[in-house]
């Protein structure tokens, strides 16, 4: 058997939720989606929250309803899920990356300020593997060049930087697919005080329609269904008690895996939250630390193997860029499994076979 990377935790109240919505008969958007946003919303501590169908949709609506397209450069990483980069790509702006910090693999804001020109109208920093990135130097950077921030929380549900929610700095989208902190099966969240943003991002998510069949702007279909609302409500109620799980499993993950040759445990800033969406360390013999663990029944994932302006997809379109820092955490980076499911003997067995697989690599 298997130690999953990753694993949806759900049970009789998830089912409950969902049966009472099939019996509703009402089963696309609708009331569910409502109460989900007002949640969300109040959870996050922004205005407005708008549901949609994936984290990917969440991050192109929110850069759609700023108006963001031909012609526009957006600064973001390329150590992320190629969905960050990509919802640029749907608006035909331009993604520009910047280099990454070594300690958390996030954004640097040094790199940032490098890569702005007249083009640059907006910063799309991840919080990777639920650490928040460096907010506070994001948003002077945003407001000395007056650009837009949108943060990809798609993987920091509850993350906090100096006591704020990620999310609720600039606008932010979050993913609710099932390896996320909290799941709704697929879907996602736009979080925003702007009340224009959050009007337009609806419109986006329904065919450019506030009113129906008035047609304003070209939208998309990108909605949830109350299926998926109804699961997001429970997950919601339980997403603390998940994230201190995280935090307790990563705790006693980093006490046995510390100073130990050839691994680096995650860092975590001052004043930061760290919900730890992935366990993250990095190892010098990335690879064959995975094949030995695999094969002692750990799981683990590489987020991600490949940055995105190295992919086939990128390199076609012209991207040559040198990152050195992000090329490198692309060579080192290996996960282990932290999740909620994780017991505390699975927990021994994980770091008893990380020892073991260095020695026997060594
Ligand atoms: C998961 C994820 C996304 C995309 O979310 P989906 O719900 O899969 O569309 C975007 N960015 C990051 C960093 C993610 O982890």
């Amino acid at each position: 058997m298997m130690i999953p990377i990753a694993k949806p935790l759900l049970d009789e109240r998830e089912i409950d939720a969902v049966s009472n919505v099939l019996r509703s008969g009402m089963i696309a958007e609708g009331a569910q989606v409502a109460k989900f946003e007002a949640a969300f919303a109040e959870y996050i501590g922004v205005e407005h929250a708008v549901a949609v169908n994936s984290g990917t949709a969440a991050l192109h609506a929110a850069l759609l309803a700023y108006g963001i397209g031909a012609g526009d450069e957006v600064i973001t990483t390329s150590f992320s899920f190629i969905a960050t980069a990509n919802s640029i790509l749907f608006t035909s702006a331009k993604p520009v990356f910047a280099d990454i910090e070594e300690d958390t693999f996030n954004i640097d804001t040094n790199d940032i300020l490098d890569k702005i020109t007249p083009e640059t109208k907006a910063l799309m920093p991840v919080h990777l593997y639920g650490h928040p990135a460096d907010m506070k130097a994001i948003m002077e950077i945003a407001e000395d060049h007056n650009l837009i921030v949108i943060e990809d929380a798609c993987q920091a549900h509850g993350a906090s930087y100096g006591g704020t929610n990620v999310g609720s700095f600039g606008t932010g989208g979050f993913s609710f697919y099932p390896t996320k902190n909290m799941t709704t099966s697929e879907g996602g969240m736009i979080t925003t005080d702007d009340k224009t943003v959050a009007d337009r991002a609806r419109m986006v998510r329904s065919h450019g329609s506030k009113q129906r069949y008035l047609h304003e702007i070209v939208g998309y279909n990108l909605r949830m269904t109350d299926i998926s609302a109804a699961i997001g409500l429970v997950q919601l109620d339980k997403l603390d008690d998940f994230t201190s799980m995280r935090q307790k499993n990563a705790k006693v993950l980093s006490d046995g895996l510390r100073n130990i040759d050839g691994i680096t445990i995650p860092s975590i800033r001052n004043d930061c939250e760290h919900v730890f969406h992935q366990y993250t360390i990095r190892a010098e013999n990335r690879d064959d630390l995975a094949t030995v663990l695999n094969k002692a029944g750990v799981g683990t994932g590489m987020y991600y193997p490949i940055p995105i302006h190295k992919q086939p997809v990128y390199k076609e379109l012209g991207y040559d860029d040198k990152l050195p820092e992000c090329e490198k955490a692309a060579m080192e980076a290996i996960s282990l499994p932290v999740h909620p499911g994780v017991s505390k003997d699975e927990l021994n067995e994980i770091i008893e076979n990380v020892k073991n697989g260095v020695e026997i690599i060594d």
